[in-house]
């Protein structure tokens, strides 16, 4: 069998494009996952307790593309749901993102949004030249609070310190002087009504889309026959990891039901000092679904295990240059996701990425014609 495209990897990537190019361009599409499910790591199931969780950590869907948000809607319907997290500091579970409620309940204060703008910039540290998730934080809230709900996380996260790490990992978290208590801020905040698995059931649903699970694209390469490659794995590995392994951070989820119907007041709980987790998620918070129990996953930042973030740091982006400069030279590979460009995208970004290359596959101009 010759396929027009053979597509490594079913996360949002690998299965927008193969959608695409089967719907819209009638492409002979071959989807290779090594997993023995789609979805990559927005995968959702019910567990044996037919409670609806994530394998691989809360996924939240938000975005501020129209066009991301309008494409997806094709495959699903949407909960609404807006993110909120708390953050267990000094005995308290305190609102984060930072904001004047945080700052009040920490400390005891009764600041108005005007006295807490003048807080900020009292405990502020200036710093001439942002580049560091250290250097954010400590300019805009002071050293205490940084050390506070941050560093701890932070190094547990990623095992450096944040003074190591690009200033874009702390900037995804905003400072607030008002009492706005969600995580995102985004136009479009939705869960997929029946989970992300289902949607993705539906996107790749053609005829001319054929799935082979449980297959990794390197022990079958070989055998293959086709025009053009789209590569959604991490691109170091595609290159035998020639210039040397781009460093990624992994995660061991640890998933339990327990016996009570509520565990947390929020969907998700972040334990920046104690612990050896980062954070705590209980879905039926997420999802909405009523059952007697309630399932909750704790997850275990580690070096070993999945790639499940690459790391910002200068020397990673360099070595990523590199490989890119290998990728260039290939015309009919596509690389293209969170690891095969190695970037911290969340899943509006990764669908927008994957519609940007369609769009340029495809050889139409907007991305309204590519939806
Ligand atoms: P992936 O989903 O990683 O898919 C890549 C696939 O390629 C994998 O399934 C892998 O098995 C397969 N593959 C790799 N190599 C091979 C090979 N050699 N052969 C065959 N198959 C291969 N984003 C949000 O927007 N909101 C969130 O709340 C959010 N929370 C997250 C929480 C966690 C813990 C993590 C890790 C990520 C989170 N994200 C979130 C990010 C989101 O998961 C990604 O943006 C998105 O899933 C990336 O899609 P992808 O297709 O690029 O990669
Ligand atoms: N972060 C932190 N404390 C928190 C929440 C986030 O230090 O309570 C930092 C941490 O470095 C984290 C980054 O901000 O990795 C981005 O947080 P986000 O919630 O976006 O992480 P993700 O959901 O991608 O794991």
């Amino acid at each position: 069998m010759h396929y027009d495209y053979v597509i490594v990897g079913a996360g949002f990537a690998g299965s927008v494009l193969a959608e695409r190019l089967a719907t819209q361009l009638d492409k002979r599409i071959l989807l290779i996952d090594k997993r023995s499910h789609i979805g990559g790591n927005a995968f959702d199931c019910l567990n044996e307790d037919g409670i609806l969780i994530h394998q691989y950590g809360p996924h939240i869907f938000h975005t501020n593309s129209p066009e991301v948000y309008t494409y997806l809607s094709q495959f699903t319907q949407w909960r609404p749901y807006e993110h909120r997290v708390l953050a267990s500091v000094d005995g308290q579970l305190l609102p984060i993102p930072i904001n004047l409620d945080t700052v009040n309940k920490l400390y005891g204060y009764s600041f108005t949004s005007e006295q807490l703008m003048a807080y900020f910039d009292s405990v502020g540290e200036p710093v001439a030249d942002i580049q560091t998730a250290e250097d954010v934080v400590v300019s805009q809230v002071g050293r205490d609070l940084y050390e506070k709900f941050f560093r701890g996380y932070t190094r547990k996260q990623w095992g450096v310190d944040p003074s190591q790490l690009d200033k874009m990992v702390t900037a995804r978290i905003p400072t607030r002087i008002n009492q706005d208590d969600r995580y995102f801020t985004d136009q479009f905040q939705c869960m997929p009504l029946h989970g992300y698995t289902k949607m993705f059931e539906k996107m790749v649903d053609h005829p001319n889309i054929q799935l082979l699970l449980g297959t990794d694209f390197k022990e079958i390469n070989q055998q293959l026959s086709f025009d053009e490659l789209i590569y959604t794995g991490p691109i170091d590995e595609y290159f035998d990891c020639c210039y040397g392994k781009l460093p990624y951070r992994s995660l061991r989820f640890d998933h339990q039901t327990l016996e009570v119907a509520n565990y947390q007041p929020v969907a998700v709980v972040n334990y920046p000092n104690e612990h050896a987790y980062t954070r705590i998620t209980e879905y039926k918070k997420l999802t909405g679904q009523e059952h007697t129990k309630t399932s909750i996953t704790f997850e275990y930042p580690q070096d070993e295990g999945d790639p499940y973030y690459p790391i910002p740091r200068p020397e990673n982006a360099a070595l990523y240059r590199q490989y890119k400069q290998l990728a260039d030279g290939q015309a009919s590979v596509h690389f293209v996701g969170r690891l095969g460009t190695y970037r911290y995208y969340n899943m509006d970004q990764v669908v927008a990425q994957a519609l940007t290359l369609f769009k340029k596959l495809a050889g139409i101009d907007s991305l309204q014609e590519a939806i």
